[in-house]
């Protein structure tokens, strides 16, 4: 007998046929006599007809509020699932996040879980009974209601697993694994059998959308067994995220290209080029809880230098009005923002090994044309920022050059 935390996205919730064939399967897991604890997303398309109808109402939402509200959407298909569990003959009970206890810091819209209180969870397991938890909202201190961030639900997954040493956390979505990049853009894209958590990391923060990054950082924290399968199909293994690399194959060089359309790029051109200045304009945008991601100092000259910095898209207007203020301060020349960028990325652990991969790549884009905005690297990465009009291009050519399509 194991303990299983599944967790099933938007589309699996996505209708009442859908929720019943997800009832199925649940119980087809519990007919082998496992424990489950069963994680779920609001129906597909709600998360965002709720933020649509708040900003429909109130350009910029309280965000307090916005969590009362956006939490919604789960605990409709929590309850759903649970009736659809029941009427199949089994004992079945739905959880919010605040009757779990899914303790949060107060940061509305992006909280971050603190602690999983499983007692009740641990009573109602031992009871025999099948345990829906909605994703995606916990409670603050205070009881306040709070969200995850978009995509949440995978991090309520993981965490849960975590909190009850689960042996397995199933993220079952509308896709069957993770692929070496999108098969949208690349229909040559094959399923990964297995990928590190550091690979996973990578792609899912380059906006493989298949999982929030949140959840991979929580499942690499606390050695959670992680596997993504489909719930379309009754067979197959899915992909399993693993700590160690696969000692007994052939690494590849490069997993995965992945790649985010939402960027947006911010430059302060003619700052003061003296201590303390990437401080000051980025001390700020973290001030207002604004991620950024790449950023560039060029080599000053004439005493300014150039600063360029991006950040996600939906955040663009709140960074070029807080970078406004700073300009003001450090008496900048002029703020430019281009928010029709993209970034595009190859991953894989064996780069490690393998000098000579970033050259490669970037011929690959010269060949096409594609002219790179900015550059960054980690150890097993190597991400360039594009004009967004050449992402499939760029996307489709790297996975041809690092031998992906076979
Ligand atoms: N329903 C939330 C969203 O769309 C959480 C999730 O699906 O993971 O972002
Ligand atoms: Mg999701």
């Amino acid at each position: 007998m194991a303990l299983i935390v599944q967790k099933y996205g938007g589309t699996s919730m996505g209708s009442p046929e859908r929720i019943r064939s997800v009832a199925k399967r649940v119980a087809r897991w519990k007919a082998q006599g496992h424990q489950l604890v069963v994680v779920v997303s609001a129906m597909s398309g709600e998360t965002n007809r709720l933020i649509a109808l708040a900003k429909d109402v109130s350009p910029q939402p309280d965000e307090r509020e916005l969590d009362v509200m956006i939490s919604t959407g789960e605990q409709v298909t929590i309850a759903l699932l649970a009736m659809a569990i029941r009427d199949l003959g089994l004992k079945a009970r739905s959880y919010t996040g605040g009757q779990v206890r899914v303790l949060t810091d107060s940061t509305f819209t992006k909280a971050r879980i603190l602690e999983i209180d499983d007692a009740n969870m641990r009573r109602d397991l031992d009871d025999d009974t099948v345990i829906i938890v909605a994703g995606f909202q916990g409670v603050d201190a205070d009881g306040n209601i709070t969200t995850l961030g978009r995509g949440g639900s995978d991090t309520s997954a993981v965490a849960m697993a975590a909190a009850l040493a689960a042996d397995e956390c199933q993220i079952y979505t509308d896709v069957d694994g993770v692929y070496t990049t999108d098969p949208r853009i690349v229909p040559e894209a094959r399923k990964l059998d297995r990928i590190t958590f550091e690979e996973m990391l990578e792609m899912a923060s380059l906006g493989s959308k298949v999982l929030q990054i949140r959840s991979v950082e929580f499942a690499g924290k606390y050695k959670v067994k992680l596997r993504v399968l489909s719930s379309f199909q009754d067979e197959g293994e899915g992909t399993l995220i693993t700590v160690e690399e696969d000692k007994n194959m052939e690494q590849p060089i490069i997993s995965g290209i992945a790649f985010n359309r939402d960027e947006a790029k911010l430059t302060m051109l003619g700052v003061p080029d003296t201590p303390g200045i990437a401080y000051q304009i980025l001390g700020s945008i973290a001030d207002a809880n604004i991620d950024v991601d790449m950023i560039i100092q060029n080599v000053g000259h004439d005493g300014t230098t150039d600063f360029s910095f991006t950040v996600n898209r939906g955040e663009f207007a709140k960074a070029h009005s807080i970078l406004e203020g700073v300009k003001a301060k450090l008496g900048a020349r002029e703020i430019t923002g281009d928010n029709k960028i993209c970034k595009v990325s190859a991953v894989g652990v064996g780069m490690r090994s393998h000098p000579g991969v970033a050259s490669q790549m970037f011929k690959a884009l010269a060949d096409e044309g594609i002219n790179i905005q900015m550059i960054s690297t980690s150890e097993i990465k190597i991400s360039v920022v594009l004009d967004e009009k050449y992402l499939e291009l760029a996307v489709r050519v790297l996975h041809r050059t690092f031998g992906l399509d076979q």
